[in-house]
């Protein structure tokens, strides 16, 4: 998966991010048409509306179904606009194709389901059209991509993901945990394929859209989708996280999208002084895990155990003190030394059972 074609050949945009915006469910012509109006007016070129709303439970509003593709048609006709919606099955591929939609999604429930990806992968074998692909509800990037190289596999060539976030914790301040590093994972497997950040179902809430599209920006995604509703507060599905069109164009140009320059030279200078920080680091671990082979050849002359969980402990919590006191973070510390100890635990073992078999 190297070669994707750009999601449109005849738009606009170039370095520009990608902005697609529209509200969650299509729910009445009027509703469809006056927020498609306003946000064409802003120069939004890509609208978005759900026909068929997966629900976490049932009786919510499960979306007007195949009669909204007809107020999407109005839309693109009318305005010129290219119009994007959900597809779960391959029965919504081909409503959606025989109507002429420009852009289709898959949803993060449906991308969690391989089974599901394949079918619809199956149903847009030899047709030409751009699909983004959100990520599936828990964070894993191999999960993700397995659902993208579905597609790929069907010959779908212009392809996208969109960040939505993954299922959290009911305190976080998130619907959605960002999990950067997983985008982050995703860019460094798949460099060329575009990466679209969905802040609205990240945040779940209105006051969050800014923050997290302004994040995204400095985490070089390539665009925003972002739901807008012509009035959010009456909205039948994620209120709370819909903003007006007026709303959205005033985020939109408040945003920073920072230089992609990688050549700067004071960047260059501080990261020189980093990579030898990191060699120091490296050579640490180097000589500690030496230490630790010693420490378990010592443990089986004297036929002692390899975990000490009383020693284990202590040390942990030594050193995610020692870590608050010079100002780094205890939930780092305890990551970095949970995976150095779980090394030398299977250094240890792998010893042991070395012995066993000379
Ligand atoms: C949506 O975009 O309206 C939607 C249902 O998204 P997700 O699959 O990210 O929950
Ligand atoms: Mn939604």
């Amino acid at each position: 998966m190297t070669h994707f074609k750009p999601l449109f050949d005849t738009l606009s945009v170039n370095d520009e991010p990608i902005i697609i915006a529209g509200p969650c469910s299509a729910e009445s012509e009027a509703q469809v048409v006056n927020t498609a109006l306003a946000l064409h007016d802003m120069g939004i070129e890509i609208y978005r509306a759900g026909i068929w709303k997966p629900r976490t439970k049932p009786g919510g509003f499960e979306g007007v179904g195949s009669k909204g593709l007809a107020w999407l048609k109005r839309v693109q006709q009318e305005l010129n606009m290219k119009v994007a919606t959900e597809v779960a099955t391959p029965r919504h591929v081909e409503h959606a194709l025989a109507e002429g939609i420009d852009l289709l999604w898959i949803g993060a429930r449906t991308v969690t389901n391989p089974f599901a990806m394949q079918a619809i992968a199956n149903a847009l074998k030899g047709v030409d059209i751009p699909v983004l692909v959100k990520n599936p509800v828990m964070p894993d990037v191999n999960l993700w991509m397995g659902g993208i190289e579905r597609l790929y596999m069907a010959g779908v060539e212009r392809l996208g993901a969109i960040h939505r976030g993954f299922g959290s914790s009911p305190n976080s301040q998130y619907r959605n945990e960002p999990h950067w590093n997983i985008p982050i994972e995703l860019r460094r497997q798949l460099p060329n394929l575009p990466i679209l950040c969905d802040p609205s179902h990240i945040g779940g809430c209105r006051d969050l859209i800014e923050p997290i599209a302004q994040e995204a920006m400095a985490l070089q995604m390539d665009g925003l989708i972002v739901e807008t509703h012509c009035s959010p507060q009456q909205a039948l599905s994620d209120s709370q996280q819909q903003i007006t069109p007026q709303a959205l164009h005033q985020i939109l140009k408040r945003l920073v999208i920072g230089s992609r320059c990688e050549t700067d030279i004071t960047l260059l200078e501080l990261r020189v002084q980093i990579d030898a920080i990191d060699q120091s680091i490296l050579e640490a671990l180097a000589r500690r895990m030496e230490l630790s082979q010693q420490i378990g050849d010592y443990k089986r002359s004297k036929q002692m155990t390899i975990l000490q969980p009383e020693r284990y402990a202590q040390l942990l919590e030594e050193r995610c003190q020692e870590g608050e006191r010079i100002g780094v973070s205890r939930k780092l510390i305890q990551t970095l030394f949970e995976a150095i100890h779980e090394e030398s635990v299977k250094v240890q073992l792998k010893q042991l059972k070395e012995d066993k078999t000379e």
